[in-house]
């Protein structure tokens, strides 16, 4: 039978981002210079085709260091970054710390640092179960801070008394729209709030979600690649549902594509992937269309990337000394 023509608009940019990619090349480059098992502590990056392969590989993935019998090997803490507990929990025990925490999430943490020291109850913006939420509030104490999850919780807040100043941080991965009202409702009430120009929203998590924002009222049906504990791949269903595309579903890979997603006037379909999901997916995905329809693709650019984080010191290749 012929195939139907279909029109697949390619997200760009879409997939691992610069903290992802630094996290993995972590773990394979701990595991190169110290053998196995390296642990990591949380799924390094929150995708299961990626800590699969690292398990292949000889990564050990834990929640808690409790779970570590052995402190003679290096300890991994995710891109997502971890609190002040666990750090010192590592200590004590004297591991060897790798921190794969992302660049932009550190910065938050120093942020988030600094308000407080300056004398300043904090709120951070975000989900409250997310291990960044965990890991950035748990730099600080836990009674100059606050979490924010939405613009209820933003008209509901009351500052604790005798609060002086007040600011906010946010998390990395939420939806740019969602956090620009959330930030909105707070300036209204509390017209001193400092914090970010706009948010911590950081440079993939925009990219993407712009690229998204700009398929979405152009497709039947939009794909996105990621996981259902994924902050950012939960972000870009959202928007592209309320973009355009209500018809747009999370899938992990091949195996949860199925033919009701795809209606009969299907003419155009969306594809792109969360910030922690592997490339060679988009490849299956594309493929296993092309069972289905006759693809022609479409390209969709809406910003450039070629941001590089370099390596923690302890795992850059040491540099040849002169004879
Ligand atoms: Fe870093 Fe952003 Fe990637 Fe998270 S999504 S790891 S904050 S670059």
């Amino acid at each position: 039978m012929k195939k139907k023509n279909v029109t697949l608009f390619l997200a760009n940019p879409r997939g691992f981002c610069a903290g992802v990619v630094r996290a993995i090349k972590i773990v394979e480059e701990a595991l190169l210079k110290f053998g196995k098992p390296v642990y990591v502590r949380h799924d390094i990056v929150h995708n299961h085709h990626v800590v699969s392969r690292l398990k292949t590989m000889g990564a050990i993935f834990v929640e808690e260091l409790s779970a570590i019998p052995d402190t003679s090997q290096p300890v991994i803490f995710s891109a997502h970054g971890v609190s002040q507990a666990v750090v010192n929990e590592a200590k004590k025990r004297n591991f060897l710390i790798i921190d794969a925490t992302c660049p932009l999430v550190t910065k938050v943490h120093k942020e988030a640092e600094r308000w407080v020291k300056h004398n300043t109850f904090l709120l951070f913006i975000g989900h409250k179960s997310h291990p960044e939420a965990v890991g950035t509030t748990g730099r600080i104490p836990q009674h100059l801070v606050h979490i924010i999850e939405n613009v209820q919780d933003a008209r509901n807040f009351s500052p604790p008394p005798h609060t002086k100043n007040l600011a906010y941080v946010t998390q990395t991965t939420l939806s740019l729209n969602d956090c620009a009202h959330i930030i909105q409702t707070l300036k209204s009430r509390f017209p001193h709030i400092q914090g970010p120009q706009t948010s911590d929203i950081c440079y993939a998590t925009t990219n993407r979600q712009q690229a998204v924002i700009s398929i979405a009222p152009q497709v039947n049906t939009m794909l996105v690649i990621g996981a259902p504990h994924s902050s950012n791949s939960l972000r870009l269903v959202e928007l592209s549902q309320s973009h355009g595309c209500p018809n747009t579903f999370l899938v992990q890979d091949t195996s949860e594509l199925k033919t009701h997603m795809f209606p009969p006037e299907t003419q155009a379909i969306g594809l792109t992937a969360s910030a922690s999901a592997p490339e060679h997916l988009v490849s299956e995905i594309q493929q296993h269309l092309s069972l289905w329809f006759q693809l022609s693709l479409s390209h969709v650019t809406t910003a450039s990337e070629n941001i590089v984080f370099p390596l923690p010191k302890s795992l850059r290749p040491s540099l040849p000394t002169s004879p």
